[in-house]
This record gives C-alpha cells, sequence and structure tokens, in this order.
C-alpha cells in the first residue's frame, strides 16, 4: 500500500496530497511543525511534542488551535497504517490559503493541517554508534528560535555548508561568540569533570522534547545538569559532547572544527546519558543498541 499521510481531515495516499499555492505556509513560512519519534511503534513524548505545537500557535497569534483529540489519533493511526515500528510522525499547521499574498495575516484562519509518517532506524545508526563531526557557523537565525517555525532556511544552509566542509552537521553560534544549539537538536557539552552543561531556555533556542526528557531522567538519578552558555572554544576543549533531538535521540559528538573531543570517540557520560535515554523510552539496550555498553 502507498504510504498514507492525512491533510486536512483525510487520509490519503502521501504522494497525491496536494496544497494550495496560496498557502501561507508556502508564501510566508507562516506555519510551525513537530516531529515525533515512534519506537517500539509507540509515539515518544506526544503530548509534549502537542504542547509545544499549541505553544508555537499561540505566540504566533493563529488564533485557532488543531483538535489536540483529533492530533492524537491521527498519530497512532499514521503508525499503523504505516506500519511503523521505529521512526516518525511529522506534523505541520500552517494558516491556510486565502487566494492572495497579503502580509497581514487574516483575522479568521483556515489552518492547513498535514501530517505523514516514515520509518527509519533511530537508535542503531552509524552517527549514534559513533557520534557526529561538526562544524561551528554563524547563526543567521530569526530572534524567535523558541518557536518552531518552518522557516528552516538558515538551518538547511548551515547543514548544506557542513557537509560542503566535510562535516556531518553544524553548531550555531551567535554574534557574542556563545553556541546557541545544533542545526536541528540542543548541543550539550561534557568538562572533564564529568559536568553536564546545555544552554538555558530563552527565544535564543528551542525548548526540545527530548531536552526535556533527558533533565528527568538525569534527575531522576540524581545527575545534575548546569544550564549555562559556553563558548566555541570552551566546546572544543570538552571531555565529551553530544546533541539530543526527537529522531536524533541522543547523538555523540566526537569533533568539532576538526579538533578531536578526548580520544576522538563517543565519551563515557554520552554513553550514559544515551543509555538512559534508550531505556527511558523502552528500548532494550542490550539489543536495540550493545554499543551504549561497549565503553
Ligand atoms: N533545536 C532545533 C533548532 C531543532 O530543530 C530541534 C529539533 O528539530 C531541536 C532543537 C530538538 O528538539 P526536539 O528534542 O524537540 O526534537
Amino acid at each position: 500500500m502507498a504510504r498514507q499521510a492525512w491533510l486536512n481531515g483525510v487520509y490519503i495516499a502521501a504522494e497525491e496530497a496536494k496544497i494550495s499555492p496560496f498557502d501561507r505556509g508556502f508564501l510566508f513560512a507562516d506555519g510551525v511543525y513537530e516531529v515525533t519519534a515512534v519506537f517500539n511503534g509507540r509515539l515518544v513524548d506526544m503530548e509534549r511534542h502537542l504542547d509545544r505545537l499549541e505553544r508555537s500557535l499561540r505566540e504566533l497569534k493563529f488564533g485557532a488551535m488543531p483538535d489536540r483529540q483529533e492530533l492524537e489519533q491521527v498519530h497512532r493511526r499514521l503508525v499503523d497504517l504505516n506500519g511503523i515500528d521505529e521512526g516518525y510522525v511529522y506534523l505541520q499547521v500552517t494558516r491556510g490559503a486565502y487566494g492572495g499574498r497579503d502580509f497581514v495575516a487574516p483575522e479568521e484562519p483556515r489552518l492547513t493541517i498535514f501530517m505523514f509518517a516514515e520509518k527509519r532506524a533511530l537508535i542503531d545508526t552509524p552517527s549514534a554508534r559513533n557520534g557526529l563531526r561538526v562544524v561551528t557557523l554563524p547563526d543567521v537565525r530569526w530572534a524567535r528560535r523558541d518557536i518552531k517555525s518552518v522557516g528552516l532556511l538558515a538551518q538547511a544552509m548551515a547543514k548544506t555548508e557542513a557537509k560542503h566542509k566535510g562535516a556531518d552537521d553544524a553548531w550555531l553560534v551567535a554574534p557574542d561568540g556563545l553556541v546557541t544549539e545544533g542545526a536541528s537538536s540542543n548541543a550539550w557539552i561534557v568538562t572533564k569533570d564529568g559536568e553536564i552543561i546545555t544552554r538555558a531556555l530563552s527565544n535564543m533556542i528551542l525548548a526540545g522534547v527530548t531536552r526535556h526528557a533527558l533533565f528527568d531522567a538525569l534527575g531522576q538519578r540524581g545527575r545534575k545538569i548546569t544550564e549555562r552558555s559556553f563558548t566555541v572554544e570552551e566546546a572544543r576543549n570538552a571531555a565529551e559532547a553530544f546533541v539530543t533531538a526527537a529522531t536524533g535521540l541522543v547523538t555523540p559528538v566526537v569533533e568539532i572544527d576538526g579538533a578531536k573531543l578526548g580520544d576522538g570517540r563517543p565519551g563515557k557520560v554520552t554513553r550514559e546519558v544515551q543509555r538512559l535515554y534508550y531505556t527511558a523510552i523502552g528500548a532494550d539496550v542490550a539489543k536495540a543498541a550493545p554499543f551504549v555498553d561497549e565503553g
């Protein structure tokens, strides 16, 4: 069966889904999105993703909310219809189409809501096993990075530049020299003393659902996280680093701007954090992620 998507209340073959070129999502990037991981056929932290979706819509003064119960049901149904054991569900909401191109947002929104699901290995991946090489690049995004906007051009450019430079991904750096976050992830470093550091929440970064879940998982173990900004220099000299994101889960970073962290392999604390997070989402670590015990 063709991949099933859902558009404005209707299940449809993904390739046949169509929206108007007058949609404000297309013309102005006037929309927001969420990506929820699926593991063992179960949605990971869907409620937190929907909370953040609603917050993004409120911040953009959408004036209407999608029906939350319906969104939950569609998430589950797309997982079933597409036979997703491991992968993700994508959800996008735009302000809709009005037949013209007026910068001023119309009073009455006509939401376009689109969802699709895809199979993808999340845990046993080369990045999770071996780690990422990242390069730091100027953060040229807008000032409301707390809103999960579909306006992702700066991130797409940064990731493309990182690839052209022979790296796997980009960390973004504000004009004050402080790292904001990864191009599609939250950034973390670990000091030589084992202190785990990530930037505090503000309009400068996205409040990652995975970041939040890790605070819970580490907190339950009595493990402290320091919320503060760090410079590129500090990151390059850190003992370890990693990134978090819904589909990337916890991914080690082994190199920053060509400088190896530690011995250039995923660090001990990072492995511990991976193990904790995998366990939190219900993975049998020995089976799904044997590498976290390789040391
Ligand atoms: N920061 C940015 C810029 C992102 O795009 C993402 C995920 O797409 C994240 C952080 C991580 O957020 P989450 O853990 O909710 O996926």
